[in-house]
């Protein structure tokens, strides 16, 4: 039979509704994109970056496009201002 069984579907997800109170689609628009497609949720590890200051060589966490760190930034920035 081709019939639907739409009622089996809403049922495949009992839980869901205990967990989230607003329907999937306005909580997650993503939820038909398979996992690898879905953005994550942005948290500040995400643009964090384990860097190596050209300057110092201080090892470092940083989310800017520089390497340099915060010191050698502020040199290399007075050096070039002159
Ligand atoms: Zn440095």
């Amino acid at each position: 039979m081709a019939m639907s069984t739409e009622e089996d579907k809403t049922e495949t997800y009992p839980n869901k509704d205990k967990e989230k109170p607003l329907c999937s689609c306005v909580t997650d628009p993503f939820t038909s994109l398979p996992p690898g497609l879905r953005p994550r949720n942005r948290s500040f590890m995400d643009d964090l970056r384990k860097v190596i200051c050209p300057g110092c060589g201080l090892v470092y966490w940083t989310n800017r496009k520089t390497d340099f760190c915060a010191e050698c930034e502020k040199n290399t920035a007075r050096n070039a201002a002159g």
